[in-house]
């Protein structure tokens, strides 16, 4: 059956390219690119330029391996000594990530495969004239915002305000103690801000699909999830929340409980965004486990419990809210 629709849809493709005369020799190249388009594509919605040393090339072997057709990648904000960034420390996204200018000019140069986010440190004077540039330029999300400032704070009311005007969504690195305080009163956010989708990414954020979760809370909490956190709340209650399913939060949230993880997976099928979020250079599992892209697609397709919920949380989720 997939066969003979291949068989077919190549000889349309010879037809429509007029060169399906006898004895033409077929371009090796033109018929490699008609075969990939039939692989199921897959939406990445969270990577970087640069991160931890990373060349571009290896990024992009990278993205081809995990299997990502199109790829998201967010930048850094122009790095400032501020409070936001702890004095410098969350420069470069604290992994030495590409800024603006350096992610708008790889995606452009691969722009079949690549688009772009916008960032910029929000308690730097020229926040908001930064992210807007890149947003006129057709950046599609403004992240990644990973930042020491709360949550409602001035500066980060004018970001909303922005992702409002140019109607794009914010994703936020959630992370104790370090970037963004008051996600038990982010709610608040939502509320005000309705039209504005919200992304949830990193540990803190993870960390709170567990209702129980402990006090003296561990990075990467491992054990039984007890339901009802207040991440489940959130992707629950308002439309404009959703989860990035990526690096070793997103993943360890899910294999911590799998059973848990599988109900989750299943009831927000609507709200959850592959994303891989590592550095490594090859895709491939191995003993460092610094890939995460890889079995976090793996996990969801044994989790997710039905073809179609994998095949929104891999593609057509980000599809629409990327507006792709
Ligand atoms: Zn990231
Ligand atoms: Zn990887």
């Amino acid at each position: 059956m997939q066969q003979s629709k291949l068989n077919s849809s190549r000889r349309n493709f010879l037809t429509q390219a007029g060169i399906l005369a006898a004895g033409s020799v077929l371009p090796v190249e033109l018929l490699a690119e008609n075969t990939e388009e039939k692989k199921e594509p897959i939406i990445d919605i969270h990577q970087h330029i640069h991160y931890m040393g990373r060349t571009d090339d290896h990024l992009i072997a990278h993205q081809k391996a995990i299997g990502a057709t199109t790829t998201i990648l967010l930048p850094a904000g122009r790095p400032v000594n501020s409070d936001a960034t702890h004095q410098g420390l969350g420069n470069g996204l604290q992994a030495q990530v590409g800024g603006n200018a350096e992610t708008y000019l790889f995606a452009m140069a691969h722009r079949k495969h690549f688009k772009f986010g916008a960032c910029a440190v929000p308690d730097a004077p020229d926040a908001i004239y930064d992210i807007e540039k890149y947003l006129k330029l057709g950046a599609k999300v403004i992240g990644e915002l990973k930042f020491g400032v709360e949550c409602d704070s001035p500066e980060m009311h004018k970001i909303y305000q922005l992702a409002q005007a140019y109607d794009v969504p914010v994703l936020m690195h959630w992370q104790k103690d370090r970037y963004f305080y008051g996600l038990d009163r982010f709610y608040k956010i939502l509320e005000q801000y309705p039209r504005v989708n919200f992304i949830g990414h990193a540990q803190f954020w993870w960390a709170n699909v567990d209702k129980g979760i402990p006090q003296d809370l561990p990075m990467y909490p491992k054990g039984i999830v007890t339901p009802g956190g207040l991440t489940e709340r959130y992707l629950t209650d308002y439309p404009n929340m959703y989860g990035d399913l990526s690096a070793g939060s997103g993943l360890n949230a899910f294999k911590r409980d799998e059973g848990h993880g599988s109900a989750f997976m299943q009831k927000l099928q609507d709200k959850l965004l592959f994303g891989s979020d590592c550095w490594d250079n090859d895709g491939i599992v191995d003993a460092k486990g610094e890939c995460t892209g890889t079995p976090m697609i793996a996990t969801i397709r044994a989790l997710s419990g039905s073809k179609a919920a994998e095949r929104k949380i891999l593609y057509e989720n980000a599809k629409k809210l990327f507006k792709l």
